[in-house]
């Protein structure tokens, strides 16, 4: 022992195989970025408002009152919380939800998805993930051990003059149906969908479920952004849809629900049959989640159940407050010659960039497609902050979506205010 030298370094390789190929991330170059020289950021997804009154008053009245609410509480969710998230869901849903075996409380909704992928996914295993898809799926669906088989939304070209819209981002049947198999474990549905903004239409998502049911499959279905719906539009549930209550997960989020992104707070509403197994995940990875954050969260949704469908909800007025900051912000980007694919949901845009070509320089020797070229150029040289829309694609289909950048629009009048300053400006150089 003693003749071993003090400092032997370990040369046996230390990564997991599970981690080859998933090791680039391009939030931690972005936010990096962002932070040396972004003077408006409207890249990362989170708003920059204040969360409301009530949750905040909640969550100060939690930290004080009750002083076990520093302590552990159940691992699968706080009481509490459990039972205004199986009340609330299930008047959503129509049905009778038990509050400890239909819903699963979680750290964000990202843990819900890690936890759905590895109670679901086995080795060989496909799951269908439509593109451009929030970038988390692909590296989980991998991690499982998992194969990602990719769907795109299929931009139908716009009327003349006319701006396109998130609803002429479609699926063809003969695609989708193609892409089911005996192989196929899982389908992942995000609508209102990041990064595009779109809403699945009722026809889209009896689509997918006829094909959920034909090839037995479980629907992950992230619908973080259930209630920034706009212009009227409605968001529906495909756990509602014939056939899908039995093989769906439901995953939400009082981030982006509240507005409260840090508190990573979410959840997982289905039946025992699927939950059962995500328990199991939960219980061995992180198994509890903040007690003083889901208490507040509690309180909120028990808020809200009473305010439901009334102007004073939160659920009905920020829709109302992020569509005007929509509509801010289009008339921004369109004033500088970018052209904006309106949202009819979420908080982010998708604008497209292509007619800068021509003012951002190359890079000698390096094969960056032009939408992260674009983005940093804009960031360093206009400062703000925008995120390129290949990261929403997977590694075969990025090179051919390179003219977009995604915005987040949930931001102060200020910020896009500060925005629109810096885009006007840009626009008189542009046209001096
Ligand atoms: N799903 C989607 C589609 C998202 O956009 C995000 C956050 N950007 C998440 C899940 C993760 O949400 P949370 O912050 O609650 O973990």
């Amino acid at each position: 022992f003693l003749s071993l030298p003090l400092q032997a370094k370990m040369s046996r390789p230390v990564r997991a195989r599970r981690l080859e190929g998933i090791d680039k991330n391009i939030w931690v170059e972005f936010v990096k970025l962002a932070g040396t020289y972004a003077k408006v950021n409207l890249g990362q997804g989170f708003p920059d408002f204040p969360a409301p009154d009530f949750l905040q008053e909640a969550l100060r009245r939690a930290t004080g009152e009750n002083h076990m609410l520093h302590q552990y509480t159940r691992g699968f969710g706080h009481p509490p919380l459990v039972k205004a998230l199986a009340q609330f869901f299930g008047k959503l849903l129509g049905r009778e939800l038990d509050p400890m075996s239909n819903v699963m409380v979680t750290v964000g909704a990202y843990q819900a998805l890690f936890c759905c992928f590895q109670a679901f996914v086995d080795e060989g295993d496909e799951v269908i993930i439509i593109e451009p898809f929030f970038d988390c799926y692909e590296p989980m669906v991998k991690m499982a051990g998992g194969t990602p088989v990719f769907v795109p939304l299929r931009p139908k070209a716009p009327k003349d003059g006319k701006l396109m819209s998130s609803a002429d981002w479609q699926l063809d049947p003969a695609e989708l149906a193609s892409k089911f198999s005996a192989k196929t474990k899982a389908i992942v549905v995000n609508s209102p969908n990041n990064p595009l903004g779109k809403v699945f239409s009722r026809g889209e998502l009896e689509l997918i479920t006829e094909l959920c049911v034909k090839h037995d499959t479980v629907c992950i279905s992230d619908e973080v952004y259930e209630w920034l719906v706009y212009d009227g539009r409605q968001h529906i549930r495909i756990a509602s849809l014939p056939g899908m209550w039995d093989r769906t997960v439901i995953i939400g989020s009082a981030g982006k629900t509240f507005s409260a992104t840090g508190w990573k707070v979410g959840w997982t509403v289905g039946p025992d049959r699927l939950l059962q197994h995500l328990r199991t995940v939960h219980q061995n990875s992180v198994y509890h989640c903040a007690t003083i954050a889901q208490e507040a969260v509690a309180q909120g949704f028990q808020r809200e159940l009473t305010l439901y469908g009334k102007p004073d909800s939160y659920f009905v007025q920020l829709p109302r407050v992020l569509q005007q900051k929509r509509d801010m912000l289009i008339e921004s980007l369109v004033a500088v010659g970018m052209k904006p694919i309106i949202p009819e949901g979420t908080y982010f845009l998708v604008a497209d960039v292509s007619a800068f070509r021509s003012d951002v320089p190359s890079v000698p020797n390096s094969d960056e497609p032009y939408d992260y070229r674009f983005a940093k150029w804009m960031m360093k040289n206009k400062g703000i902050a925008a995120i390129p829309l290949s990261a929403f694609y997977s590694e075969a289909h990025k090179n051919s979506h390179t003219n977009f950048v995604r915005f987040c629009f949930a931001k102060e009048d200020s910020t896009l205010k500060a925005a629109n300053d810096i885009l006007q400006k840009w626009k008189q150089e542009k046209t001096s």
